[in-house]
């Protein structure tokens, strides 16, 4: 037995959203392509999302569109850069963890029809859903940065942990570095983790001063942001680390070209009249790749003027199409772009599309909430947790501005943990309850 929606009436929401109020009538699944949700991208979002709604319609009506056989806990790549866990820690099979409850479609997803309900694959797949749920991520954009892709596949020294196929280049020369200048970049453009080039700078500098060669060796992070971090509280922190480290910090600098046989890195300088360039000579040069929202996205009907899904930050549904919703990094909700945004964002997602089907008016509404566990060393770590407007919303009832062991090992040890058994399987929120109990329900 399937089921068909029909979208009955358009009801104006808070903001001037709308949503759809379904009917469901019971039709027969002439087409095997048919689904009552279609979720796009199987990565952290898309995971937590199929969990959920497989457990409302079943496996045979929640079909996932996913084209990789991998799936990586992306927040371990900073662990692997700095020698702390191995690639394949980070790494499962998609088959042995994709969600029992819903089916697995092995292709990519090549074009949005929303007016027809239907996403169409590079297999040449044609897919109708009553829901549809976006959840691609972020395209990385090597591409974008001059000669970049050539000085990754020939010189030992240029690494990003921003990938799959880079990450395991960090370690091994972070411990061949002898001397000279250690470059960290952070490019101009929306990333996911924004916290991630600088973290692995802190573990470098570590690295250097454990082995005996930091004296020997100049660190430098060039960023195109006008700012250490977006939270001053967490900022000011990094910035006293910085100092300590006597580490060499440059804003407004963008990684424009990189050419390997020189061994120069080109950087534009945003700030100056005519973009004027200015080089730098590496030895080691960790690249934060630019990126963006995926092509297949941007190009579509349901893409925001900046290429991201349009929703409202508050529910994570369409602006036009009431029956599409978004989580994650290829949204254009603005926040910090997280795996903990996603845990966040599923909890609220699952509630307003709940609404949705029953014809209400979602009542639970996201808060922003992010975090960036700043790792800053071996042993220590700063958890930035905050809101849409960049305030802190702290889990813990201590002062998480503060470098601490405790916080270090959550990242390193618990955090997977939470991602692996309960994030992809509809299960972890984010830490909202243990927030509230721990502030004795004071906290927001
Ligand atoms: C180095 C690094 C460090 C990080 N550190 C942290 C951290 O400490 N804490 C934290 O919370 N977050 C961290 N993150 C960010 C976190 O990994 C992401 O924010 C999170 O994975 C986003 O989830 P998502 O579902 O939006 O996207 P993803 O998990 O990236 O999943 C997107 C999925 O969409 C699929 N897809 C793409 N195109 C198509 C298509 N055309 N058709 C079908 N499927 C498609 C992809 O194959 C992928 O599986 C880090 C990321 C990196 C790279």
């Amino acid at each position: 037995m399937a089921y068909r929606s029909v979208c009955k009436t358009l009801v104006n929401l808070h903001g001037g959203a709308t949503f759809v109020q379904m009917r469901h009538l019971s039709t027969s699944n002439k087409l095997n392509n048919s689904y009552r949700a279609v979720v796009v991208g199987g990565g952290a979002g898309g995971l937590a999302m199929a969990s959920m709604l497989g457990s409302k319609f079943g496996k045979s009506q929640v079909a996932v569109v996913e084209p990789s056989d991998n799936h990586y806990y992306q927040p371990m790549w900073t662990m692997v850069g700095g020698g702390l866990k191995t690639f394949d820690q980070s790494a499962r099979m998609t088959k042995d963890i994709f969600p029992s409850n819903a089916t697995w479609i092995q292709d990519a997803a090549v074009k949005f029809d929303p007016d027809n309900n239907t996403v169409y694959t590079k297999d040449g797949k044609e897919l109708k859903y009553d829901l549809l749920i976006v959840a691609m991520g972020l395209q990385l954009r090597f591409e974008q940065v001059k000669g970049l892709q050539e000085a990754i596949a020939n010189d030992p020294m240029v690494c990003s942990n921003y990938s799959a196929e880079t990450v395991m280049k960090t370690f091994p020369a972070l411990q061949k570095l002898e001397s000279g200048n250690a470059i960290f970049t952070f490019p101009n453009t929306p990333i996911k983790c924004a916290g991630a080039p600088q973290k692995i700078m802190y573990l470098a500098e570590h690295y250097f001063s454990k082995h005996g060669k930091r004296d020997k060796i100049n660190i430098i992070y060039n960023s195109s942001l006008p700012v250490i971090f977006g939270v001053k509280k967490y900022a000011n922190e990094l910035l006293k680390i910085i100092e300590e480290r006597n580490i060499t910090v440059n804003f407004r600098h963008s990684l424009s070209e990189v050419n390997h046989e020189k061994k120069e890195a080109v950087f534009v300088k945003l700030d100056s009249e005519n973009q004027e360039t200015v080089n730098f000579n590496y030895d080691f040069l960790h690249v934060s790749p630019p990126m963006g929202s995926p092509d297949v996205l941007k190009n579509s009907p349901i893409a925001a003027e900046n290429g991201f899904l349009a929703v409202h930050k508050e529910t994570g549904q369409h602006t036009k199409y009431p029956n599409i919703f978004g989580i994650g990094d290829c949204t254009d909700i603005p926040t910090a772009k997280t795996a903990a945004a996603v845990a966040a964002q599923s909890g609220v997602l699952n509630r307003t599309i709940e609404a949705v089907l029953a014809g209400r008016e979602p009542q639970k509404l996201y808060d922003g909430y992010t975090s960036c566990p700043l790792v800053v060393g071996y042993d220590k770590c700063i958890l930035a947790e905050f809101d849409f407007n960049a305030q802190p919303l702290e889990t813990f009832p201590f002062d998480q501005g503060k470098k601490r062991t405790s916080m270090y090992y959550l990242k390193k040890d618990m955090m997977p943990e939470f991602y692996w058994k309960g994030l992809i399987k509809g299960k972890w929120e984010g830490p909202g309850v243990f927030r509230k109990i721990l502030h004795l329900g004071m906290g927001k």
